[in-house]
């Protein structure tokens, strides 16, 4: 709060590398809800918030999972001392304080989940609350930001075509390294010659053929690796648990992303 009593919003640093924010901030103003598609660990969840924060409405962020009901996500009774009181879920908060509501990694929520999201992603934005018997229409200011990860190849966990094409979509990937640089090194506080050396490196095991790695190197661990040098662990180290372990468990993969990992530091 600030001396007049107002929410400060401390803007997360988000470095674009287009114009995702300019898309953002006119699907927001145009009541669009929007599908952000991308690899784990590429800066998803960073630019909303950002966003959020630069457009001043609270943030609501949910990470879905295959247990993800309905009243997860719109609020359910609970029993207090005798009584029992309603309480909101996140996607109800949103509607009633006109924020954003950001459900990550979407497709893991089971599609009866995802059903209640319907209403209020058409120019209805309605929000039934079954429960209770409400009806709330959401105002202007409210916004329902979706994201998953399209490269994890599960036939069953896709979006039904009658959700997704409610969405305004957009694709995230890694930064190109010019940017991807100066995130690593804004991140951790390494130098531009180490941050340089590690988005190297991750180009190298980016384009590793021919393992069985179901995810590559992304921004965060980039990251992390450059937080553990910033820290002072030798940099093979840091690379190791930072960039290798968290990759495979297999000793054949393990031994090739070392390998190139020995070429770098
Ligand atoms: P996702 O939601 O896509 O899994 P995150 O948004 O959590 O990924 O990003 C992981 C980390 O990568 C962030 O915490 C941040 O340190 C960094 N990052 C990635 N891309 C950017 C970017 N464009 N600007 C700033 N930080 C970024």
């Amino acid at each position: 709060m600030n001396a007049l009593n107002e929410p400060v919003f401390e803007v997360p640093y988000y470095q674009p590398t287009g114009q995702e924010c300019e898309l953002f901030e006119q699907a927001w103003k145009q009541h669009l809800p929007m599908l952000i598609k991308g690899p784990t660990g590429c800066g998803k969840t960073r630019f909303v918030a950002h966003m959020a924060a630069r457009l001043k409405l609270p943030l609501f962020t949910v990470s879905c999972h295959d247990d993800l009901t309905a009243a997860d996500l719109i609020g359910r009774h609970l029993i207090t001392a005798g009584s029992t009181v309603w309480c909101d879920g996140p996607l109800t908060q949103a509607v009633r304080t006109g924020g954003i509501c950001y459900l990550d990694e979407v497709v893991e929520a089971r599609k009866d989940t995802t059903v209640v999201l319907h209403p209020l992603t058409d120019d209805r934005r309605i929000l039934p609350i079954e429960r209770t018997g409400e009806v709330l229409h959401a105002p202007d200011s409210f916004m329902l930001v979706v994201s998953y990860n399209p490269g994890y190849q599960h036939v069953l966990k896709t979006l039904k075509p009658s959700t997704r094409q409610r969405f305004v979509a957009m694709s995230f990937d890694f930064p190109p390294p010019e940017v991807e640089i100066g995130v690593v090194q804004q991140e951790s506080g390494v130098s531009a010659e180490v941050a340089q050396r590690l988005v190297g490196l991750a180009t190298s095991l980016r384009r590793l053929q021919g393992y069985d790695l179901e995810e590559s190197v992304s921004t965060r661990l980039l990251v992390y690796a450059a937080k553990l040098m910033a820290a002072g662990m030798p940099p093979r180290m840091a690379c190791l648990a930072a960039l290798v372990e968290p990759l495979s468990d297999e000793s054949d993969t393990i031994a090739a992303l070392q390998s190139i990992v020995d070429t770098q530091f």
